[in-house]
């Protein structure tokens, strides 16, 4: 079965897989979905006996259907290597009656990495089938996790090249060294004065600037996006629910068939849809449960079908959750609106016209699937601290943030189904917040020595993703004021 793409506020027509990752997203402005979600092809008995690297051939090839099996499979090679510090890929740790799955193995010790570690793959191939001679550059504006994680992806990965934008003064010193040690010799890293709306604005004024865009285009370039919105990111991210499921039926903890839920630590909405559509291929999960933290916007419409983001934007222990738009749920929205292009458009024109939006009755009642709850920062830090204590195990904040809301869930509903608990990122990558969340006296200490403590109280090894930067050298050091950004750009890229 073919699978084509079409827009959430288009008219019908379609590109093919390739063209839509190429794209990112559709130039009415809308965001590629499936025309279909295929069903998965194997029963999940024989899914159970595969590797990760296998089964993400079987959920990939279903959605990237003009990708050739030779195509697909050399591009999850070349991801899900030894990049990865395990041979699962996505372990399953099981503490205190739930099970966590580790999406924190990879390169920059977060999730991003699961997707990020092949979208450049899937780019550099989808630009072949389409005749696209172009080198792609890659524009990203980062406020800390995304840029690194897009640069260890992007890294050396030939036919591409990959800019980042960071807030000189807006993030996190181990984030700033991170990224300028970054090894690879198409990445550049650029720090900006301003703040990190300025780099966003300014990166979004160039992707749409017909004049320099036609100047790269004279040069032999093109800008491209890594963003979370491009369908080269979200099919990535379904393989993991059907490996969690395949790996408890493979361990003999659940029977097959039997349903289950998963909780998702949510910021713009991605990894939950996947989720999602993972459900819609045929994969037995019951609740989708929405975890947020103090910018509770989901939760809020969850409860009310009102999307609001009209409301203070509060600074959390987990960054990568404070988020005031989650750009993906148009995706859920189109769905439930029946795939109705035109009133999607509507309610995302009322989001950037007033801020919010309202669903109807009738897309509501299809939001069942879903539960939404939020976890503040005090609850976040609790969980941290008892789940260590009760277990030895240690979460990031924002895994404790789901798996606070977890315990919210089970409170209100009974439902003491199996559950999977998505673990976004190593403790390594915010030991500061989990250490003090442990004992207050922590914060008196320097990053690296937090990192040694940690190590000592726990017995994980420390990541090679925190112990090459203590003392790699620093390879970028270009700084530039936002108005300058398009001047650094075609500086970088050798244009006149
Ligand atoms: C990006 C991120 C999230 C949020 O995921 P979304 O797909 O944006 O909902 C959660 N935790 C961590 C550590 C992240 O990096």
């Amino acid at each position: 079965m073919e699978v084509y793409y079409k827009s959430t506020r288009g008219n019908g027509e379609t590109v093919t897989a390739s063209q839509a990752i190429l794209q990112g997203l559709s130039p009415d402005g809308g965001l590629f979905v499936p025309t279909q979600i295929p069903q998965l092809k194997k029963s999940l008995k024989e899914l159970s006996k595969l590797s990760y690297q296998e089964l993400a051939y079987e959920v990939m090839s279903s959605f990237l259907t003009d990708f050739t099996p030779e195509e697909l499979k050399s591009c999850i090679e070349k991801a899900y290597d030894s990049k990865f510090d395990t041979e699962e890929i996505a372990p399953l740790a099981e503490k205190g009656g739930a099970y966590y799955l580790e999406l924190f193995h990879g390169a920059t010790i977060a999730f991003k990495d699961m997707a990020l570690s092949i979208l450049p793959h899937l780019m550099t191939v989808s630009a072949k089938k389409n005749q696209e001679e172009r080198e792609i550059v890659i524009l990203t504006a980062t406020s800390g996790d995304t840029g690194k994680a897009a640069m260890a992806g992007f890294a050396d990965v030939s036919g591409t090249r990959i800019i980042v934008f960071y807030p000189k003064h807006g993030v996190s010193p181990i984030q700033e060294k991170q990224m300028v040690t970054q090894k690879g010799a198409n990445t550049y890293v650029v720090g900006i004065t301003g703040n990190f709306d300025d780099a966003q604005t300014a990166v979004k004024k160039m992707f749409h600037d017909p004049e320099l865009n036609q100047e790269l285009a004279q040069s032999g370039f093109m800008f491209s996006s890594a963003n979370s919105i491009n369908i080269g990111r979200l099919v990535p991210q379904i393989v993991y629910y059907v490996y969690a499921y395949a790996t408890l039926l493979r361990e003999g903890k659940i029977q097959e068939g039997e349903k289950i839920n998963a909780v998702v630590p949510t910021g713009n909405f991605g990894n939950i849809l996947a989720a999602y559509y993972g459900k819609q291929m045929g994969l037995p999960l019951d609740k989708l449960i929405c975890a947020s933290n103090d910018n509770k916007v989901l939760y809020d419409f969850f409860s009310t079908g009102v999307y609001d983001k009209n409301r203070e934007f509060i600074l959390t222990s987990s960054p990568s959750m404070d988020i005031l738009i989650s750009s993906n749920l148009e995706r859920l929205i189109y769905r439930i609106a029946g795939e109705d292009s035109a009133k999607c458009r509507e309610l995302m024109e009322a989001l950037s016209a007033q801020g919010k939006y309202e669903v109807t009755d009738s897309m509501r009642v299809q939001l069942e699937d879903f539960y939404g709850n939020y976890a503040t920062e005090e609850e976040t830090a609790q969980t941290i601290a008892r789940v260590f204590k009760e277990t030895g195990y240690m979460m990031d904040p924002h895994t404790a943030v789901a798996a606070t809301v977890y315990e919210k869930y089970k409170e209100q509903t009974g439902d003491e189904k199996t559950a999977v608990i998505a673990s976004t990122a190593s403790p390594y990558k915010f030991t500061r917040s989990v250490m003090c969340a442990l004992d207050a006296k922590y914060d008196a200490m320097s990053d690296f020595e937090l990192v040694d403590e940690l190590n000592r109280l726990t017995k994980v090894a420390v990541p090679k993703a925190i112990d090459e930067i203590r003392t790699a050298p620093v390879l970028h050091d270009r700084v530039v004021e936002a108005a300058d950004m398009p001047g650094a750009v075609k500086d970088i890229l050798g244009i006149q």
